[in-house]
């Protein structure tokens, strides 16, 4: 399975808003956006950006809040363009089903990184089935818990307490012994993590047209 090993805070850099990909960190003095908001690298001043590039820009945003790879994406991409509705509403509904974006979103974990790794560690259940692929797509009626042994239940206990977010509307906790969530309907466009538009708003065609091409 590939991976992104480089530092996380240069991709908030390089994309100028924050993506709140550390957890607890993003919120802290310590994030090196707000310590530092130039992007990466020796050459790192933000000139105009061509057609082709606030396209580009748009797109990784998008990949990289959601911890997708480029070929994960246009897999998603692909099945998007497939459907009958709205191609940049199923994608963004396809990115918010992930397990690891559930996970997170239901509180049970700070980051989509921390969520993929409980999967990837074997905490989680789906459906009342160990499951460890973190970029599953759930459905309408599934369930996520977290499996009953203590260290399991502790670590997710943890999150819940130094990590407190609001639930969407598409998810509901069941279960908190062990804490258990479900997710009650498909997500749209509205229920987009509201962080991902904070500082900036999504254009989705633009994602649409760059992917098009
Ligand atoms: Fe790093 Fe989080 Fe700040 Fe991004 S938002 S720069 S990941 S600390």
């Amino acid at each position: 399975m590939a991976r992104y090993t480089d530092s996380v805070c240069q991709q908030c850099r390089r994309e100028g808003i924050k993506l709140y990909l550390k957890g607890s960190r993003c919120e802290s003095p310590k994030c090196a956006i707000e310590r530092r908001d130039a992007p990466p690298g020796m050459h790192n001043r933000r000139g105009k950006q061509s057609e082709y590039g606030v396209r580009l820009r748009e797109k990784q945003k998008l990949k990289r809040f959601y911890g997708v790879l480029e070929r994960q994406f246009r897999r998603y991409f692909a099945l998007a363009s497939r459907s009958t509705e709205n191609t940049g509403e199923v994608l963004l509904s396809i990115l918010e089903r992930r397990l690891d974006n559930v996970i997170h979103r239901i509180g049970f974990a700070p980051s989509r990184a921390s969520a993929r790794q409980l999967v990837g560690h074997g905490h989680v259940l789906v459906n009342g089935k160990h499951c460890n692929v973190a970029s599953i797509l759930l459905k309408a009626g599934d369930t996520v818990a977290i499996k009953s042994r203590p260290g399991s239940v502790q670590l997710v206990k943890l999150n819940q307490q130094s990590h407190p977010q609001p639930i969407p509307d598409f998810l509901e906790i069941v279960g908190a012994e062990p804490p258990e969530g479900r997710l009650t309907r498909l997500p749209t466009r509205q229920d987009v993590d509201p962080r991902l538009t904070k500082e900036k708003e999504l254009h989705e065609n633009l994602i649409i047209e760059f992917c098009s091409r």
